[in-house]
C-alpha cells in the first residue's frame, strides 16, 4: 500500500497555526512566510503597536521611557501571538515593554555572570574546560524584555565585526583543548547564512572541535528563517545541535514545528532553554505542558533558568522554591525526557549550578535513604 500524498503527520496537526492580525489579513502569503519581509516589518515603534493591539495607559508609559534602554522589536508572526487586550498574556509579557523594566532593583547587576570577565577576547566568553561561548552578533529577530544579556544585545557598540568574529576564531583555534563551541550573539541566526556557512567552515575546519551549538530563538519568534536553503548547508557541518528558547506552549505553533522538523530532518539535535518567568511559566502545569509539546515537535527540554540577576528584569524573578517545585512536579509523575535540568548561573562567573528537590533522605556509610516521587522511602544498601 502507497502512503497517503500529501503525508498528514497527526502529531502536527495537534499544533495550530499563529494566523495573523487583522493589520496583515491582506498580505501574501509568499511574503508572510518569508523571513526577510517578517525581519523587515518587524514592529519598533509604539505607532506600530498600537495598530495590533490595545495597549493599557502603563504599558504606553514604558514603552516611551524604555526607549534608551532597550530595542523593540517584534516580528509581525510572534505579535500574532499575543492577546490584543489581556496585558497578562504571555506572549505580550515577553515582547511589550512593561514598567518593571524601569526599575534597577539594588541587588540587580550589569554583568552578574562575570561574561566580561572570562573574556580571552571581545567575542569569547572561557569559563568551563572545554567549551566556550561565542558572540557573532548583537541582534535578534524578536528583543526578549527578559533578556539577560541586555546591556549588550542590540546595542551598536557590541557588534561583532569581522575581525572581532576572526579574533574569537583565532582564539578558539589555539585553544586545542576547546572542543564544543557555543555560537551564540544576539541570535546567531540574525547573521546571513553566508556568515554562518563561514563561521561553521572555520570551526570544522579546527581538529580539536568536536560539536557546535547554534544558540537561536528564531524557531519561536521568526521560524520562517529556517530555509530549505539553510537546512542545506547546515547538513555539511555535522555534529550539530540547536539551542533553543521556547517558554510558553503558546509558542509551539505549527510554523515552529514545521522549522523544527526542517532542522531535525536534516540530523540537527534540538534542545530547550526555558527561562523561569513571573507570570508567564511559572506554574508546573504550564511547564508540563510546554515539555510535552516539544517533544512531539522533536525538541527535548534541556535545562530551565532562574532568572538572572541582570538589570531591569526583577519583575520577572520567581523564588527559587518555585524551580524545584516544578522539577517535583515533573520528575517520575511524566517522561524523563520531559524534565530538564534547573539550574542556576552562579553570579560572579561560577557557572551554571543544578539544584534537586532531596531525594536522598540520608546517607550513613553504606546505606542510602532515598525518596521517590511519590514521597515513600526506600532504601539502598551498598553491598
Ligand atoms: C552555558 C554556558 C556554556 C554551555 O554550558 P553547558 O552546561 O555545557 O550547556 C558554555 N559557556 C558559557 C560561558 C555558558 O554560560
Ligand atoms: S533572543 Fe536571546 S539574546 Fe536575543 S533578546 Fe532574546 S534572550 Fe536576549
Amino acid at each position: 500500500m502507497k502512503p497517503e500524498i500529501p503525508f498528514r503527520n497527526p502529531i502536527r496537526d495537534k499544533f495550530q497555526s499563529a494566523g495573523r492580525m487583522d493589520l496583515w489579513n491582506d498580505v501574501p502569503e509568499k511574503d508572510w512566510s518569508n523571513w526577510i519581509w517578517q525581519q523587515q516589518k518587524r514592529i519598533k515603534t509604539l505607532d506600530q503597536l498600537e495598530k495590533v493591539i490595545n495597549l493599557t495607559h502603563e504599558e504606553r508609559e514604558a514603552f516611551k521611557a524604555s526607549n534608551d534602554l532597550f530595542n523593540v522589536a517584534i516580528t509581525p508572526y510572534y505579535a500574532s501571538l499575543m492577546d490584543k487586550d489581556d496585558p497578562n498574556c504571555p506572549i505580550r509579557l515577553q515582547s511589550v515593554p512593561a514598567p518593571g523594566e524601569l526599575t534597577i532593583a539594588p541587588e540587580d547587576m550589569e554583568d552578574p555572570l562575570a561574561e566580561e570577565k572570562y573574556m580571552p577576547v571581545p567575542a569569547v566568553t572561557h569559563r568551563y574546560p572545554d567549551r566556550v561561548l561565542f558572540y557573532t552578533t548583537h541582534n535578534c529577530a524578536m528583543y526578549c524584555r527578559h533578556c539577560t544579556r541586555k546591556r549588550k544585545v542590540a546595542d551598536p557598540d557590541s557588534a561583532t565585526s569581522n575581525r572581532v568574529l576572526d579574533e574569537g576564531l583565532a582564539y578558539i583555534e589555539s585553544h586545542k583543548e576547546v572542543r564544543d563551541v557555543v555560537i551564540s550573539g544576539g541570535d546567531v541566526l540574525s547573521n546571513s547564512d553566508d556568515r554562518v556557512e563561514y563561521i561553521l567552515s572555520r570551526l570544522r575546519a579546527m581538529d580539536h572541535i568536536e560539536v557546535f551549538r547554534l544558540a537561536t530563538r528564531n524557531l519561536v519568534t521568526l521560524p520562517q528563517r529556517i530555509t530549505d536553503d539553510f537546512v542545506k548547508m547546515i547538513r555539511k557541518y555535522h555534529p550539530v545541535f540547536i539551542h533553543t528558547h521556547f517558554n510558553h506552549p503558546k509558542e509551539c505553533t505549527q510554523e515552529a514545528f514545521d522549522a523544527v522538523a526542517r532542522l531535525a530532518d536534516a540530523g540537527c539535535v534540538i534542545n530547550n532553554q526555558m527561562v523561569l518567568l513571573k507570570g508567564i511559566n511559572d506554574d508546573a502545569k504550564i511547564v508540563k505542558e510546554l515539555n510535552h509539546k516539544l517533544l512531539m515537535m522533536r525538541v527535548r527540554p534541556y535545562y530551565i533558568f532562574q532568572c538572572d540577576m541582570s538589570q531591569g528584569i526583577s519583575h520577572f524573578r520567581t523564588p527559587v522554591e518555585k524551580g524545584l517545585e516544578i522539577i517535583e512536579a515533573l520528575r517520575g509523575w511524566t517522561s524523563g525526557m520531559a524534565v530538564p535540568h534547573f539550574v542556576i548561573d552562579a553570579p560572579g562567573g561560577g557557572g551554571k549550578i543544578p539544584l534537586l528537590p532531596k531525594y536522598l533522605i540520608k546517607h550513613e556509610g553504606k546505606e542510602w535513604t532515598l525518596r521517590n516521587y511519590q514521597g515513600k522511602e526506600f532504601v539502598y544498601r551498598e553491598p
